[in-house]
């Protein structure tokens, strides 16, 4: 018996309910001690988009989660994720994906915050990093993970967040999404300049899964 289904899990698989490469990829590397064997969305083409229409991270979490779990009936992990830009409001928040629009890529999203940003004339501070870049305003990039087991019906949640700064020029060429423009002062890099593994250990989603992992634990 392994450990996760020591911990009450159905079968041996866990299907994250994701198509976002660089989220496979950070799943994977997380779960893999656990022993289960990962699949994604890639391998089951069948399932339709999921309509993410919930208010929160979480909500929608849920949603991908149990909409993916009742149709393929095994265990899945899903998450819901993005930014919250203080100085326009928490958006782009659950729009994060599509901010610049419904087919919008990594780099549209990323010219719309800035042009953004640009408009309304928001600095977060008169320091400018050694390369010049300056400091528009402070961020934070959240995570929710929703745990479904069909057999079960039960659900095990988690939230992790990270803070940060955006700043008016890209920094490093790793990671994905908004990670570009997002520094993280307590390191004095930039998130797209972090390792997988230094990602992994003070991303939203590193936190997330280390909480639903003691979550889950404490579950059963
Ligand atoms: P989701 O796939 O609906 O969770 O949308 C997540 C969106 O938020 C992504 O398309 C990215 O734009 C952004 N995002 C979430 N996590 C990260 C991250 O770790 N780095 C950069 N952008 C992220």
């Amino acid at each position: 018996m392994d450990e996760m289904t020591s911990l009450g899990l159905s079968g041996d698989i866990i299907v994250v309910a994701t198509k976002n490469s660089g989220k496979v990829k950070e799943f994977a590397h997380a779960l893999e001690k656990l022993g289960k064997r990962m699949t994604s969305l890639y391998d089951y083409p069948e399932i339709p988009d999921i309509v993410e229409d919930g208010d929160t991270f979480a909500a929608n979490a849920r949603i991908k989660a149990k909409t993916t779990g009742d149709l393929l009936g095994v265990p899945v992990l899903a998450d819901d994720s993005g930014l919250r830009v203080e100085a326009l409001g928490g958006d782009p928040g659950v729009y994060s994906a599509r901010y610049a629009g419904e087919e919008a890529s990594d780099s549209n999203n990323n010219a719309k915050l800035l042009k953004e940003l640009e408009l309304l004339g928001s600095i977060y501070s008169d320091e400018e990093l050694s390369d010049g870049s300056k400091l528009l305003s402070k961020a934070q990039f959240v995570c929710a993970l929703a745990l479904y087991d069909p057999a079960t019906g039960a659900f095990v949640e988690a939230e992790g967040t990270v803070d940060g700064i955006i700043t008016d020029k890209p920094h490093g060429d790793g990671g994905f999404g908004y990670d570009p423009l997002f520094w993280l002062p307590q390191l004095g890099r930039g998130m797209a300049e972090l390792t997988k593994d230094e990602k992994g250990a003070i991303s939203h989603r590193g936190e997330a899964l280390k909480v639903l992992l003691a979550n889950l634990e404490a579950a059963n």
